[in-house]
């Protein structure tokens, strides 16, 4: 595989200096945007500044390196991580303010020779930490791609983490991201050419960006995902943006109408909290897994709703909200999502690989899911890989997800176990083998633990072997690998990615990179929502 040229390590970021205690920004200067990247470069070093800002205050964040001009991308992301700590450090209350760091930045080519820098963020919060992944193809230069993929990391927990009336609108930044990518004039490109000079300033994006986007793209769609653990409902418009959104926790029953009676009450409350009357609604998409007769809105069959047969979901909603109505199947919905807005941004042809017990797989081409009959590829985790395999739920032996299901990676810990193998899983789950996690096991595998790192491994090259089936079949730029919770994804792509790279398959995916998605529970409903808008412009 092509894959991860450079890397730059933390250290970097650990040069952010100072607190810088302001007063914490109100409600009318909401926005973290890009203001400038701006390089100075010498004979024997490079330092990158970012200045990011939020209403009038500003951070600046600064990396040098004695190196030549060729990381000065990588200098521009630690620039960037270390402004964004500045503005946690001012914008929180609390003490200590939640640590951002630079936790990897690689680089991966895509089939088409395009390249997408890649940022993992640790988000240190109190005793939890979280690796973030942003990733931004590049178009201008490097340097702004870095800063792009950083901010698209940080951009994801940022919502979450500001202080309440930062809270909507730190999610902002996607539209400096957004202005970004269209800024014609490109930041100086710092490379092996570029000789001791002045230092350079690059051009700070116009302030007319922001508002120009959105006159553009005026419309705003409501997307609902109804799913056995929760439904979510939110008001998006079309780049991404959520401008109101309602959860629920999810209702399973052998009925249909309680569950679509939640539903409809979310989708109902994101509606009512759209502020302004300009922000009308055009459409309506629905999103849920299982077998469906999309163009009827039909629900055939669903794994989270086990009892439903051929149940007609769209007709409700168009009742309630006298407007059309989509029907999306949830992966679908997901992988629609991360092209337009996430981790496979401007890519044409991406699968999406979700591993849970089962395996689902969704595929885009040219923005649309590919649907044949009413499944489109999702069921190949019941595609055979091993004829004497483990029996799969299905009935059959050997499929795909009996082997690499995440049931599975569960199975083999607890065989190696039986076997006597030594490990600290047991005692980290209390002796109770039902405590015994994807999550637990990547965790103690990421921390040595041979057994656990072992199940990991024979996990990751069953996963490769139907990943490069899928790669035969569809030949796709990307493959999104996916599993909840994320770090659990990340894992077994990397497991994967590790068998590929040690096998004769390896050659196959030449032109397709494995990524992890980055938008993360949000990507249904998100994809709900821009399917719908294609749908409305299609109409
Ligand atoms: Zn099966």
């Amino acid at each position: 595989m092509e894959t991860q040229a450079h890397r730059a390590g933390p250290e970097r970021s650990r040069q952010s200096a100072r607190a810088v205690r302001m007063e914490a920004a109100g409600p009318a200067c909401p926005r973290l945007r890009l203001e400038e990247v701006r390089l100075s470069v010498s004979a024997n070093s490079t330092e990158a500044r970012v200045t990011l800002g939020l209403g009038p205050h500003r951070f600046t964040g600064a990396a040098a390196g004695h190196h030549d001009g060729s990381l000065a991308w990588q200098l521009a992301a630690a620039a960037t991580v270390t402004a964004i700590q500045r503005y946690l450090q001012q914008s929180r209350a609390d003490h200590p303010a939640p640590r951002v760091q630079l936790a990897d930045l690689a680089t991966t080519t895509t089939g088409t020779g395009r390249a997408v820098i890649h940022a993992t963020i640790k988000l240190v919060h109190g005793t939890s930490e979280t690796h973030l992944l942003g990733s931004a193809l590049v178009r201008n230069d490097w340097c702004s791609t870095a800063v792009a993929a950083a901010l698209d990391a940080t951009s994801r927990r940022l919502a979450s983490l500001a202080l309440s009336p930062l809270t909507l609108e730190a999610e902002g930044d996607e539209q400096a991201l957004a202005s970004l990518d269209r800024r014609p004039a490109a930041l100086p490109s710092v490379g092996r050419d570029d000789r001791p000079g002045p230092e350079m300033a690059a051009p700070s994006p116009p302030a007319s960006a922001l508002a120009h986007h959105r006159s553009e793209s005026p419309a705003v769609t409501l997307g609902v995902e109804i799913g056995a653990g929760a439904i979510r409902a939110a008001a998006v418009d079309a780049s991404g943006r959520k401008l109101a959104e309602a959860h629920r926790p999810g209702c399973v029953a052998a009925e249909p109408e309680p569950t679509l009676a939640v539903a409809l009450e979310a989708a109902s409350a994101a509606a009512a909290a759209l502020h302004s009357s300009t922000d009308g609604l055009a459409r309506v998409g629905l999103a849920i897994s299982g077998r469906l007769r999309a163009g009827d809105g039909v629900c055939v069959s669903s794994h989270d709703f086990p009892a439903w047969r051929e149940v007609q979901l769209t007709a409700p909603f168009a009742q309630e909200f006298h407007l059309p109505v989509s029907l999306i199947g949830a992966a679908d919905a997901a992988a629609l999502a991360e092209v337009g807005f996430g981790a496979a941004k401007g890519l044409s042809h991406v699968l999406l690989v979700r591993l849970a017990r089962e395996i689902t797989v969704a595929a885009i081409s040219e923005g649309r899911p590919v649907v044949l009959g009413e499944v489109g590829p999702g069921q190949a985790g019941h595609m055979v890989i091993a004829a004497d395999g483990p029996r799969c739920q299905c009935g059959e032996s050997g499929c795909w997800q009996a082997l690499a299901g995440t049931d599975s990676l569960i199975s083999r810990v607890i065989r190696d176990i039986g076997r006597g193998v030594p490990t600290a899983l047991l005692a980290a789950a209390e002796n109770r083998a039902e405590a015994i996690t994807p999550e637990l096991i990547c965790r103690l595998a990421a921390g040595g633990d041979a057994l656990a790192r072992s199940a990991l491994e024979e996990t990751g090259r069953y996963l490769a072997i139907g990943l490069a089936n899928l790669v035969t079949l569809f030949d796709p730029e990307a493959i999104l690998v996916d599993s909840a919770p994320s770090p659990v994804g990340v894992a077994l792509r990397q497991a994967a990615e590790k068998a590929i790279k040690t096998s004769a398959r390896g050659r196959l995916f030449s032109r397709c990179v494995l990524l992890s998605p980055a938008l993360g529970e949000a990507a249904a409903v998100l994809g709900a929502a821009a399917w719908a808008a294609h749908q409305a412009a299609h109409a």
